[in-house]
């Protein structure tokens, strides 16, 4: 018996035939169909073969998952310089339909960000606001743009407040070449930024930035995680658990802090944040401790995928070689899925970080993260392959999977995009 709403008797513009559709949200794991009209789903039922429909797909042996969403993107082009993608190579053409720029657009830039990126994408883009006023400029190069001084607290307030169609949080940095130059105040500004605002404060963990040339000045790594945890609310995101570089959820003598476990006890979330920074070593360390994260997040940008620098990009600087975002091991957000699977999370689990969960990160849940009907068509559809793959991090680590997801196509709005994207890491065969 179908779950329709009281319109849906009559043709659909499309029907996803037998995919095993997996909706955490709204309670679904099985074999069913999509019936889906005017851009929103109509139908969701065991056979909806009998109606008449524009287009049938048949995605027998796929999973259907709500759109997928990642909350790790840096997708303003041409204006982060190599650091920025495509939204769309980022989003829609890698099965992704929402992407959440972490820190690109500052208070100043927004409304380029809005104008030239998010509003010509397919792709539903929103953004986490830097909290300093230069924004993402090159994935955050030149270390000397990030002081408290180029922090404008009523300026960020006052941006992601009449923004918030499109800020749905802040983005700020811990790490030890930060602390090492100024201290814990620029994570003390972000937090006001966020609080005063109500939004969620991302901080990213692990070192970004190399030290200056007077060392650590006093700074340990090692507390950062818990100096920073006790400045954020409920709702607050701690980034890149799994970093490789110091200052993450492991310290230098491989024990996970002992102030995670507290700081996710009273409602702060742990994303991902894949990329560079992963460590299988790492992550399978914090996982047997029990710390299971929230959100995935991809974390992909221009130095750690293979795209041309777009034309008229400077000079290399002379830091870049040695730039901790800097990485061999190539990644998507589908990607990111199978890692996690081959660390031992569930299926289920895993859909739920990159639907459910990050939605509710949005504040979004009743617009994303869920297949239903009477929403929007917001569907991915992934491959599961089955066989013997090879995943690799940028420590070297490698590890075997029996299962790979890769994305096949989504719908956004119930338009079909393929997933064509040029920087969607092909199946390497262990
Ligand atoms: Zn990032």
């Amino acid at each position: 018996m179908p779950l329709t709403d009281e319109h849906s008797a009559g043709p659909y513009d499309t029907v996803l035939r037998g995919g095993h559709v997996i909706s955490p949200a709204s309670g679904l794991d099985a074999v069913l169909d999509v019936g889906i009209r005017g851009g929103r789903i109509a139908a969701i039922g065991a056979d909806l073969a009998g109606v008449a429909a524009t287009e049938v797909a048949d995605v027998r042996g796929t999973l259907v998952l709500p759109g997928l969403i990642d909350t790790h993107a840096h997708v303003f082009e041409h204006v982060s310089g190599r650091f920025g993608l495509n939204p769309d190579v980022v989003g829609v053409r890698s099965g992704v339909t929402t992407v959440v720029d972490q820190g690109g657009p500052s208070c100043m830039t927004l409304p380029g960000f809005r104008h030239f990126i998010a509003e010509p994408a397919q792709t539903r883009v929103l953004a986490f606001l830097s909290a300093y006023l230069v924004g993402g400029l090159e994935g955050h190069l030149y270390d000397q743009l990030y002081s408290p001084t180029g922090v404008n607290v009523q300026a960020t307030v006052a941006s992601a407040a009449a923004n918030l169609d499109l800020v749905r949080g802040i983005k700020a940095h811990a790490e030890i070449g930060g602390f090492a130059r100024w201290g814990i105040e620029v994570i003390e500004l972000a937090a006001d930024i966020a609080h005063q605002v109500g939004l969620p404060l991302y901080v990213h963990f692990g070192q970004l930035w190399g030290l200056p040339a007077s060392g650590a000045n006093g700074e340990d790594a090692d507390t950062i995680v818990e100096r920073v945890i006790p400045l954020l609310r409920e709702g607050d995101v701690l980034a890149h658990p799994f970093t490789r570089h110091p200052g993450g959820f492991v310290n230098r003598d491989g024990e996970v802090h002992s102030v995670i476990r507290a700081a996710l006890d009273r409602g702060l979330k742990v994303d991902v944040g894949h990329g560079s920074h992963f460590s299988y070593r790492l992550a399978a360390k914090a996982l047997r401790a029990g710390i299971v994260p929230h959100t995935l997040g991809a974390d992909m940008h221009g130095y750690n995928t293979e795209v041309p620098a777009p034309a008229g990009t400077p000079v290399e600087h002379p830091d870049e070689e040695n730039h901790p975002f800097l990485g061999q091991a190539r990644f998507s957000l589908t990607q990111a899925m199978s890692s996690m699977l081959a660390l031992g999370l569930s299926l289920h689990q895993v859909v739920e970080m990159v639907t459910a969960n990050p939605a509710a990160m949005l504040g979004m849940s009743d617009q994303l993260g869920s297949l239903a009907v009477g929403r929007g068509a917001d569907i991915t559809v992934l491959r599961d392959e089955r066989g013997s793959f090879r995943l690799q991090d940028n420590d070297g680590t490698v590890v075997t999977t029996d299962r790979l997801l890769q994305p096949m196509f989504c719908l956004r709005d119930g338009v079909r995009v393929d997933a064509d994207s040029p920087i969607l890491p092909q199946a390497v065969p262990a």
